[in-house]
């Protein structure tokens, strides 16, 4: 049994596979100015079972184009985009993130919650930009530390699990560096990691365990979440999400 198998069943049945909460999104998307704007068409990337792409489906005149590398997520998220009544608004393609498949300045926006740090932030901040339209809009959530300076024990964690983690000082400068004006940056509250992740996370380890027989692989998943978990619920007060809504360059504000 693979590991990825281990972790698309864990995550599946989760209204989200990353800290975040449809009023974070609602907050991004006031942020970006896409509200006044009509007939878009948006990729979101790294969409899971699309916590965030039924919001933008809802809310925006908008196509959305919901991308994820596994095909599990995208067959859940079609069921809930019919349940939520948008369905004709989306379309799913299971492709890489490294390579999405658009044409160049094809995007009006490129969407993308609690996903990019999987081909590292300024990578995907960088390659992601030909696709969209002059003045379009990057918005991403990424781990972000909140101060200055931190506890060792969680710099060692995340140093070594993902390297790029910074303060939102030096996430917008990588933005600037790479072509884009920031229009806004705030971070998520804990209720998006506590109440909307780990717990229902929590709740649906007993029944991932009795699937796998309690297997070892299955064990050793749920406790590198628990360390995870034990470690946020310790230094929240230093580490988040940041949500980042930039405008490619190339447009007069
Ligand atoms: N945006 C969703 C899911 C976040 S979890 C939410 O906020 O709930 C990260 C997602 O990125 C997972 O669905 C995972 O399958 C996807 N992913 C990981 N690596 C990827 C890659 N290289 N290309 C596309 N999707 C990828």
């Amino acid at each position: 049994m693979d590991n990825i198998r281990l972790l698309i069943d864990l995550h599946i049945t989760g209204e989200r596979q990353g800290p975040g909460d449809v009023a974070e999104t609602r907050r991004a998307i006031e942020l970006s100015g896409l509200l006044k704007r009509r007939s878009l068409k948006i990729a979101d990337v790294g969409c899971g079972t699309g916590a965030s792409t039924l919001v933008l489906a809802a809310d925006l005149d908008a196509q959305i184009i919901a991308i994820d590398a596994q095909s599990d997520f995208l067959d859940v998220l079609r069921r809930r985009a019919a349940r939520a009544g948008v369905v004709e608004r989306v379309a799913t393609v299971n492709a890489s993130m490294d390579s999405l498949p658009f044409e160049a300045a094809s995007l009006d926006a490129i969407w993308s919650e609690g996903a990019i740090y999987n081909i590292g932030f300024e990578n995907g901040v960088r390659r992601w930009r030909q696709f969209l339209r002059p003045g379009g809009i990057l918005a991403v959530s990424e781990l972000t530390w909140l101060t200055a300076s931190r506890p060792a024990e969680l710099e060692a964690h995340w140093s070594a699990h993902y390297p790029e983690v910074g303060t939102a000082s030096s996430k917008l400068a990588v933005l600037e560096r790479n072509g884009y004006v920031p229009l806004g940056y705030f971070v998520l509250p804990e209720s998006c990691w506590l109440e909307n992740y780990y717990r229902p996370l929590q709740q649906r380890f007993p029944a991932f365990l009795a699937q796998y027989g309690s297997s070892d692989a299955a064990a050793a998943v749920v406790a590198e979440e628990e360390v995870e978990i034990a470690l946020y619920e310790r230094y929240r007060a230093f580490v988040s999400y940041g949500f980042y809504v930039a405008r490619r360059t190339g447009c007069s504000p």
